[in-house]
C-alpha cells in the first residue's frame, strides 16, 4: 500500500478534471488520471509530471471500469479520494450556443438515444465507478467522493420563477445533473455510518471544451472539487456547493 494519498479524477484529460488532478498533485496526492482515450490520458501525464499516472477508464464502459478499479487496488492498494468529473452535454461534435442547445434538448424533442447517451455517461457511468471503487475506499481511512454536478441541475432554481437557471432546464444534461444530485444524497446516506463522506460540487460557468463561453477560468472551476476533496473525517456529507456562493439549493 502506498503511502502517499491517492486521488482518481474521471475525465481528467482536460477541463475542470485536468485542473482538479493538477490540484491534488500540488497538494501531494498521487493522482490517477481517468481518461477514455488512454493515449489522452498519457498526455495529460506528461504535463501534470511524476505524481500523476494515466488509468484507461471510459465510464460506460463496465469492463474498462472493473479493469480501472483491479489497477488501483492492484497497484496502489487504496483510494482516499474518488472525484466523478467526466460528463458531456450532447452526442455529436457540432457547435451550439446555450440557445441552441436548450432548444434541441427539450423534453418534446429530444431523441430517446441523444438522452440515453448522456445520462449513461452523467448518471449511470458515476453509479459504476461508484460500485466498483468502493470496495477500495472502504479500506482507506477517512475515503471521500466528490461528484461535479451543475447548479443546472437545481429543482430548487429551476422551479424559481425569478432565477435565471429556469429557462435553461433541459430534459438532458440538467436533468442528468439533477439525477445525479439525487444519486449523491443516496451515496451520502449509504455511506453515513462508514464515514466516507459523498458531496456534490458546482464549478460555475467555466470556459473548457464543453462550455466555450464559459465566464470562469479552470482554476476557477475546479476549486470546490479541490477544496471539498481535501477535506477528511471533519468534513460536512451530503452537501452541494459552488466556491463562492457556498450552498447551492438541491
Ligand atoms: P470537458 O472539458 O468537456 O471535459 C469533460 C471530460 O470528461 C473530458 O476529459 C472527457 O473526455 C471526459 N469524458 C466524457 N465522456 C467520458 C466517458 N464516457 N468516460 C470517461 N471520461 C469521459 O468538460 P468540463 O467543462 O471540464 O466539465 C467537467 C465537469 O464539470 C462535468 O461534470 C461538467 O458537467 C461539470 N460542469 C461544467 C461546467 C462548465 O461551465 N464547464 C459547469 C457546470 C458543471 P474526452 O477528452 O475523451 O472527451
Amino acid at each position: 500500500m502506498q503511502n502517499k494519498p491517492i486521488a482518481l479524477v474521471t475525465g481528467a484529460n482536460q477541463g475542470i478534471g485536468f485542473q482538479i488532478a493538477k490540484d491534488l498533485s500540488a497538494k501531494g496526492f498521487t493522482v490517477l488520471v481517468g481518461a477514455r482515450n488512454f493515449e489522452r490520458g498519457q498526455a495529460a501525464v506528461k504535463a501534470l509530471g511524476p505524481n500523476a499516472f494515466a488509468l484507461q477508464l471510459d465510464v460506460t464502459d463496465l469492463a474498462s471500469i472493473s479493469a480501472a478499479a483491479e489497477r488501483v487496488r492492484a497497484e496502489f492498494g487504496r483510494l482516499d479520494v474518488l472525484v466523478q468529473n467526466a460528463a458531456i452535454t450532447k452526442t455529436g461534435d457540432d457547435a451550439q450556443t446555450p440557445e441552441e442547445y436548450v432548444k434541441t434538448h427539450r423534453p418534446s424533442v429530444v431523441s430517446l438515444d441523444e438522452l440515453r447517451a448522456v445520462w449513461d455517461t452523467n448518471v449511470f457511468g458515476v453509479l459504476a465507478v461508484y460500485q466498483a471503487m468502493l470496495p477500495i475506499l472502504r479500506v482507506t481511512p477517512n475515503a471521500r467522493i466528490v461528484n461535479v454536478s451543475s447548479g443546472a441541475g437545481s429543482l430548487t432554481l429551476a422551479s424559481d420563477p425569478s432565477s435565471p437557471m429556469r429557462s435553461n432546464f433541459d430534459a438532458t444534461y440538467a436533468a442528468s445533473k439533477t439525477a445525479l444530485n439525487a444519486l449523491t444524497l443516496a451515496m451520502a446516506i449509504e455511506l453515513e455510518a462508514d464515514g466516507i463522506n459523498v458531496n456534490a460540487v458546482s464549478p460555475g460557468y467555466t470556459k473548457t471544451k464543453m462550455s466555450p463561453g464559459g465566464t470562469d477560468s479552470v482554476e476557477e472551476g475546479a476549486a470546490e472539487a479541490v477544496r471539498v476533496a481535501l477535506l477528511g473525517s471533519e468534513g460536512p456529507t451530503a452537501t452541494f456547493t459552488h466556491a463562492t456562493f457556498g450552498a447551492i439549493p438541491w
